[in-house]
C-alpha cells in the first residue's frame, strides 16, 4: 500500500515489508517515508487545518457516522488485514474492528457538542454587568502515534475525536502494522473527509514519529506505546498539549472467597488475549495463601487447553507475538525466574514468534516478569499473606493502568477500590477489559490523560475564555 502525504498517495523507493508474524511470508510493502515525507505530510497537514475549521460540527458528525457504517460493512476485510498483520486470532480482531467502528460512532455523537459555559461575572469581584463563557476551538494540526497491538481500533480512538473537533491528523502506525490504518484512511476519503486533512505516514518510529513530534507545526501529541518511548516523545515534544497511554504489568488480587473456577476463566480471557500483547493484560495473580495452591490447580488446565497456532485458522486460540524477537524476550525473562526459584506451572514451549500460554509461580516482587512489563502470553502466580501484602505488591511498581479483585466480601472491594494504584478498577473480574464510552487512561508512568471520545475531545481542542460587558 501506498501513505497518504499532503492529500495524495506516494510511494517511496525504499519499502517496508509487512510480514505475518505466523510464518514471516510477505503480505504487502509500504513506504519508507523519511524528513521529506515528514516535512511535506506536516505542510499539507496545516493547510487541511485551515480546511477542517471551516467544517460544521454537523458535517464531521455525518462524515464520521458514514465511517462508522462503511467500518462494520468491511468487518471481514479488516479483520482479516488486522490478524495477519499483527497475528492475533481472527475473532479477536473482528472484534477490534466492531469496537472501532463503535469509536467512531462516538466520536460523531462529539462533534455536535463542542460546547461551552457561560458563567455570570457578578460573582466576582467588579464583575457586575459582564458575562462570561467559553468556547472549543480546534488545536490544529493534531500528531497521532499508535503501537501495534491494536492496529485499527487505537488508531480511531486518536483519529474520531480529532477529526470530530475540527482538527487535521498525521498518523504514525506503528512500522510494523500499517495496513489496517492505511485501509482506514481510505474509509475517511471515501466518506467524505478532505485529503488534507488526513495523513498517514508509515516508517520507522525514529525517523518518522520523532521528527513529527518535534515539530512546531503539530499542536497536540496523542501517544500510545511503551513507557520509554512515551517519555522520549514527552521530551523531544516541546511546549504541545500531550496525551500519553502507555503501559502496565496489571495485577489482579484473589482473596479467600473467591469462586475459583471464575476467577481461572477470567485469567484465561484476561491474560492470554491477543497472546499477552494488551496493555492491561492480567500479568501478575496475586492470590492469598489459602487459596494460591487450589487456584493453580483450577487454572493450570484451562490454560493448558488453550490451541496456539496460526491466528487465521479455526480453533486457534492463542496466535503468535508481533516479533519472534519479543517472543525470545519472553523466553529469556521467564529463564531469569525460574533461576531465581519460580517454576513454569504450564506453557513456554516457542516456535518462532509462538509460545505456549504460560503460568509462572512461586514468583517474587524482586523478579523482571513481576515488576516490568511482559508483554507476553504469560501470567505471573505470586502468594500474599492477606489483603494488605496483597494490595502492597499489587501497587509495588511503576505502572497504573488496570487491576482486578475477585472477592465476595464488600468491604475488601471498597478497601481496593480506595487503595490500588490504578486508573482502571475491575470488582470481580480480570483487569483486560474496556468500554469506549468510559474514561480510560493510566496512573503513575502508565500515562497522562483519558481516553473515550467524551472524555479526549477537550484535549483535542484548545478552549478560550470570554468576557463580554453588559452594556
Ligand atoms: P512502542 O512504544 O515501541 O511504539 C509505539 C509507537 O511509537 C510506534 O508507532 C513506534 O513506531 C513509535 N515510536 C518508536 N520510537 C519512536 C520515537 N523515537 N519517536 C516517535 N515515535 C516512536 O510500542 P509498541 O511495541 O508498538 O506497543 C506496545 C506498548 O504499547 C506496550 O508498552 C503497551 O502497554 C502499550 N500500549 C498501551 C496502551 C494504553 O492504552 N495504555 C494500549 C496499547 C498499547
Amino acid at each position: 500500500m501506498k501513505a497518504h502525504i499532503n492529500g495524495a498517495w506516494v510511494e517511496t523507493k525504499d519499502k517496508i515489508e509487512v510480514v505475518n508474524p505466523f510464518d514471516q511470508s510477505v503480505i504487502d510493502t509500504v513506504p519508507r517515508c523519511g524528513p521529506d515525507e515528514v516535512d511535506r505530510a506536516l505542510a499539507g497537514a496545516v493547510e487541511g487545518a485551515k480546511i477542517m475549521k471551516s467544517t460544521t460540527g454537523y458535517d464531521r458528525s455525518q462524515m464520521l457516522r458514514r465511517v462508522a457504517v462503511r467500518m462494520n460493512e468491511m468487518v471481514d476485510e479488516l479483520a482479516r488485514t488486522i490478524s495477519m498483520e499483527e497475528g492475533k486470532i481472527l475473532a479477536e480482531a473482528r472484534t477490534e474492528v466492531t469496537r472501532a467502528a463503535e469509536v467512531i460512532d462516538l466520536s460523531a455523537d462529539e462533534a455536535k457538542r463542542l460546547g461551552g459555559e457561560v458563567l455570570p461575572l457578578d460573582g466576582a469581584p467588579g464583575g457586575a454587568g459582564r458575562l462570561g463563557f467559553t468556547l472549543r476551538v480546534p488545536c490544529g494540526v493534531v500528531l497521532a502515534i499508535t503501537p501495534f497491538n491494536f492496529p485499527l481500533n487505537l488508531v480511531c480512538h486518536k483519529v474520531g475525536p480529532a477529526l470530530a473537533g475540527g482538527n487535521a491528523v498525521v498518523i504514525k502506525p506503528a512500522t510494523d502494522t500499517p495496513l489496517s490504518a492505511l485501509k482506514f484512511v481510505e474509509i475517511l476519503l471515501e466518506c467524505g473527509f478532505p485529503p488534507l486533512a488526513v495523513s498517514c505516514l508509515t516508517g520507522a518510529g525514529s525517523k518518522v514519529g520523532d521528527p513529527l513530534a518535534a515539530d512546531p507545526r503539530v499542536r497536540k501529541i496523542s501517544f500510545t506505546g511503551s513507557r520509554d518511548v512515551g517519555e522520549h516523545i514527552c521530551k523531544v515534544a516541546g511546549l504541545k498539549k500531550v496525551t500519553m497511554e502507555l503501559g502496565s504489568n496489571s495485577p489482579l488480587i484473589v482473596m479467600d472467597d473467591a469462586d475459583l473456577e471464575r476467577v481461572a476463566e477470567a485469567t484465561v480471557a484476561t491474560g492470554f488475549a491477543n497472546a499477552g500483547q494488551v496493555c492491561i493484560s492480567t500479568q501478575r495473580v496475586i492470590a492469598v495463601k489459602k487459596v494460591y495452591g487450589d487456584l493453580l490447580d483450577v487454572l493450570a488446565p484451562k490454560v493448558a487447553a488453550l490451541t496456539t497456532g496460526d491466528q487465521l485458522k479455526d480453533g486457534t486460540k492463542v496466535g503468535p507475538m508481533v516479533r519472534t524477537a519479543d517472543a525470545e524476550r519472553v523466553s529469556e525473562w521467564i529463564d531469569e525466574a525460574v533461576a531465581g526459584g519460580a517454576r513454569v506451572v504450564t506453557g513456554g514451549e516457542r516456535d518462532g514468534a509462538c509460545i505456549t500460554p504460560m503460568v509462572v509461580a512461586d514468583v517474587k516482587a524482586d523478579m523482571r516478569i513481576s515488576y516490568d512489563e511482559i508483554f507476553g502470553p504469560a501470567v505471573a502466580a505470586i502468594s500474599a499473606s492477606n489483603i494488605d501484602e496483597a494490595i502492597a505488591l499489587a501497587n509495588d511498581t511503576r505502572y497504573g493502568l488496570s487491576a482486578g479483585v475477585f472477592t465476595s466480601d464488600l468491604n475488601n472491594a471498597v478497601r481496593f477500590a480506595r487503595e490500588i494504584e490504578s486508573g482502571n478498577i475491575h470488582i470481580n473480574w480480570g483487569p483486560q477489559w474496556r468500554a469506549d464510552l468510559m474514561p480510560y487512561g493510566g496512573l503513575k508512568e502508565s500515562g497522562m490523560g483519558k481516553e473515550g471520545p467524551k472524555y479526549v475531545i477537550d484535549e483535542m481542542t484548545e478552549m478560550k475564555t470570554g468576557y463580554t460587558t453588559g452594556n
